[in-house]
């Protein structure tokens, strides 16, 4: 069931004579658990598929992820997974290889959302292969690294007015409710000149907003406080803008449908930045003052439903940008989904890094920050600069942030790194074991290695990014 807001309504038969369970199943009491809403609606899909493997036919891993057998006895193999915890190897493989392309869902006739399934199904397998302990051990231990990297990586950058900006140095409620509130997820803080250009962008605008996430937010299975529910509720539109696919996904498709059965209602509703901006089109133009004259290739993730399409029509609005079709094909929510799949996605990174380079084009845009951490460093080996799309309409805006992320990963060495950042190091008073971990960790993100052999500890010496200009 692909529970979209509204009213419940009745199971329905499809032209193809299946059961559709897209809103059908009975809203919970308001006393149903979070886990035992997520099971109902686990269950009721699992019902309603019809294991005709469609959803298994359209999807883009089955073959890098070596899914070898018949769709129907994939998609079956998954349903026992869900209630099993095991299942068939091809089935395995394919819960396993998913990137969140989300193709399965376009491919679903009956509202059932596979690749809502599909993460069930290893939450399911996860849950069968560690002890109930050893699970809350790697997931304390997961979030915690993360953390570590995000902050160390993110201070390493900012100061604290900057760090202030983006809701990390204590973030006290507004008095009047903002028109919307900015989610930024916690990894794009890596890339925090991605994040302050989105809010400098809704300052021109003219919309207020409260900026919410970070490490502190992260929701494990699904489950966030009810403190930070509530927090994200309160806005005069009832509208998260949300920045960080990941957790987009993981709002509309797990947490808020799930609290609807508990609650009755969505507490919000949530739209991606990119369709947001698309949506105060009309209010943007006017602010891309100025002509940039560039031939630019969109990096293209299509996980959520009309991000692509939003980012190339906000590129084609900036005065002089000629966009590119590389003809490349896009796959998955975000690079770093593929890491079941590292020989695909390093063909997939050399394919459209060669592409872009054959075409000419001036520059490489990605819409979502992981992409820029796992590309940006190509700059040095390609001849063409590797940016986010809203470095582009920043520039036309007049608006810039340093993209120190960048400039710092392209030095390919973790003293000359730290020792760039040692001012911030000591003015935040980070551990200088946790920081120089977090900035190999940075290194290492470096899925298809450079191409004049740029070692994540080596002294290559440092090559000057080639940054957007600054306005003047
Ligand atoms: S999830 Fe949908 S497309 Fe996939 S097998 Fe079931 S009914 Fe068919
Ligand atoms: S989300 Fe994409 S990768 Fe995952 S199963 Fe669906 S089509 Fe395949």
């Amino acid at each position: 069931m692909r529970d979209k807001p509204g009213p419940a309504r009745n199971r329905a038969s499809t032209p193809h004579g299946g059961a559709v369970v897209s809103q059908d199943t009975p809203r919970g009491s308001m006393t149903e658990s979070f886990e035992s809403a997520l099971s109902a609606r686990v269950a009721a899909m699992a019902d309603a598929c019809t294991r005709c493997g469609k959803c298994v036919e359209v999807c883009p891993v089955t073959g890098p992820g070596g899914v070898n057998a018949e769709p129907s006895a994939v998609i079956a193999g998954i349903i026992d997974i869900l209630r099993t915890g095991d299942g068939p190897e091809a089935s395995r493989k394919w819960a396993n290889a998913c990137v969140l392309s989300g193709e399965c869902i376009k491919a679903c006739d009956y509202g059932v959302n596979p690749r809502f399934l599909l993460g069930m199904a290893r939450v399911a397998m996860a849950r069968r292969r560690d002890e109930p302990g050893e699970q809350r051990r790697q997931g304390v231990e997961g979030f915690r690294k993360v953390a570590r990297e995000v902050t160390h990586i993110s201070q390493m950058q900012l100061g604290d007015a900057l760090l202030a900006r983006l809701g990390q140095k204590g973030n006290p409620q507004p008095g009047t409710p903002p028109d919307f509130v900015f989610y930024t997820g916690c990894n794009v803080l890596k890339t925090p000149h991605i994040a302050l250009l989105a809010l400098d962008v809704m300052d021109a605008l003219g919309v207020t907003y409260q900026v919410l996430g970070g490490p502190g937010d992260i929701a494990t299975s699904g489950r966030l406080a009810e403190s930070t529910m509530d927090k994200l509720a309160r806005s005069k539109s009832g509208q998260v803008v949300s920045w960080c696919p990941s957790c987009h996904v993981q709002f509309t498709e797990t947490t808020l449908p799930t609290i609807e059965r508990t609650r009755g209602a969505r507490p919000f509703e949530m739209t991606p930045f990119m369709l947001f901006l698309r949506g105060n089109l009309d209010r943007l133009r006017p602010l891309l003052a100025r002509r940039l004259d560039m031939r630019v290739a969109l990096h293209r993730h299509p996980g959520i439903k009309g991000v692509v399409e939003a980012a190339e029509d906000i590129l084609r609005a900036v005065p002089g940008v000629e966009l590119i079709d590389l003809r490349q094909p896009a796959v998955g929510l975000m690079s770093n989904y593929f890491r079941a799949l590292p020989a695909y996605r390093r063909e997939l990174q050399r394919n459209e890094l060669d592409a872009a380079e054959r075409a000419g084009v001036d520059a490489l845009a990605a819409v979502y920050h992981a992409d820029h951490r796992e590309l940006c460093a190509h700059e040095r080996d390609y001849p063409f600069r590797i940016v986010n799309v809203l470095e582009i309409v920043g520039q036309s805006m007049g608006l810039h942030h340093d993209d120190d992320f960048k400039r710092l990963k392209l030095i390919q060495d973790v003293d000359a790194i730290a020792a760039d950042c040692q001012d911030l190091i000591a003015q935040h008073g980070l551990d200088m074991t946790a920081t120089r971990a977090a900035i190999q960790a940075m290194l290492d993100e470096q899925p298809l290695p450079l191409r004049s052999g740029g070692g994540s500890t080596s002294s290559t010496g440092p090559s000057s990014p080639t940054p957007l200009a600054p306005p003047r």
